[in-house]
């Protein structure tokens, strides 16, 4: 990596833009202060690369990710594109993205802010202080494996199937990024399979109890997911990092991060490939777009994941932390986590506030 650090900005649809400039003007100022180079260089995606040139991830957007050192995306989407043909939805440019930089860790946070923490279904004492890492496997499992389909079958019923596939390299290294993680936080991991019933799953607890052989400073522990989606609403405070296959994180990782209250406070990072690409776990949100009423910390979060992950900048996370952490502190809220007593904010206002209590 050159002095330059080239991030590609993917604005996107929807609320895309006007969260995306709140985070790169905090990633700006994080540059200013730290004496670090950033290069910005925007480029489309969604609906509207599609509307720009038919593609909802252009040749020219893919050049410039894999040029890259670290993708900022907004998100895609929105009812303008709903009626396209699926091969050219906004949403194939996401998958497109993905695939091209081979993106296969999904690193979901879902922390409680203590100033939110009423903000939650659960109650007080079961979510304060909750810090979860999840590491959910984006590239593989059942959603890819193949033989997959619906067949009709000589009775005239149908069957549907999809295939369960994990080999040892890919269940290695998405161990080994969750080892490294739960290193940079409180050194303890749940590897979380269902190796009771299904075979791919006991493969893939023998092979992360393999990986552990190199990581003795953390601490090791299985669980079923059954048990782990339980265990979650119950007593989610034992868990620091969670890593699992792609199925059992995508619906584990929904069920953490609600515990935090809002949509608009989840960033994510999804990694281990060519560049990792850094994104609240939103989507563009149509029915605000455009109003200011865009909750601009997912963003500005995921750019401060961009700083730990891509850049190794831990105390810029820190201070955007932080930061984010005394502006809610005051009482400033986007409509989304407006509370009794609370001053409500416009996107561009709460972009501002955080970028004062970081100056
Ligand atoms: P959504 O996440 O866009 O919105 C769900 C609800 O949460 C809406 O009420 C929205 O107003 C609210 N919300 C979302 N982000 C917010 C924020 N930052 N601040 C305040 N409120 C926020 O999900 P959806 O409505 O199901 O999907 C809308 C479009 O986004 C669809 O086209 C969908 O395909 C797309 N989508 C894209 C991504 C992505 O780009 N990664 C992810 C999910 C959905």
């Amino acid at each position: 990596m050159s002095d330059v650090k080239k991030i590609a900005v993917l604005p996107g649809d929807g609320i895309g833009p006007e969260i995306i400039a709140e985070a790169r003007k905090v990633l700006e100022l994080v540059g200013e202060k730290t004496g670090t180079a950033f290069e910005f260089t925007e480029g489309l995606i969604g609906g509207a690369a599609i509307d720009a040139t038919g593609n909802p991830f252009p040749e020219e957007t893919q050049e410039l990710v894999k040029a890259s050192d670290a993708v900022m995306l907004g998100a895609v989407g929105g009812p303008k594109w709903e009626g396209l043909d699926y091969a050219i939805r906004p949403e194939r440019g996401l998958l497109g993205l993905r695939a091209t930089l081979g993106a296969f860790a999904n690193l979901r946070p879902a922390k409680i802010y203590d100033e939110l923490v009423d903000a939650s279904t659960l109650k007080k004492e079961v979510i304060e202080g909750v810090d979860i890492m999840v590491v959910r496997e984006l590239t593989g499992g059942i959603y890819f494996g193949e033989p997959k389909g619906v067949e009709v079958l000589a009775d005239g019923s149908k069957k549907g199937f999809n295939t369960l596939v994990y080999t040892t390299p890919e269940i290695e290294r998405i161990a080994k990024i969750a080892f490294d993680v739960a290193r940079q936080r409180g050194r303890k991991v749940c590897s979380v399979d269902k190796a009771n019933v299904l075979e791919c799953t006991e493969l893939w607890r023998d092979v992360v109890t393999d990986v552990h052989k190199d990581y003795k400073d953390v601490e090791l522990s299985h669980m079923y997911v059954d048990n782990a989606a339980m265990q979650l609403i119950r007593n989610p405070k034992q868990f620091d990092v969670i890593v699992t296959t792609n199925m059992f994180g995508d619906i584990l990782s929904d069920a953490a991060s609600m515990l935090t209250g809002s949509i608009g406070m989840l960033p994510s990072a999804s990694m281990g490939g060519m560049v990792g690409i850094y994104e609240p776990i939103h989507g563009s949100a149509p029915d605000i777009a455009g109003q200011g009423k865009a909750n601009p910390i997912a963003t500005i979060m995921s750019a401060a994941m961009m700083l730990k992950y891509a850049f190794a900048m831990d105390d810029a996370y820190d201070d955007i932390d932080n930061a984010v952490i005394a502006v809610l502190g005051k009482g400033f809220r986007t409509p989304d986590i407006m509370q009794e007593g609370g001053t409500e904010v416009t996107c561009s206002k709460m972009g501002e506030l955080i970028l004062n209590e970081l100056t």
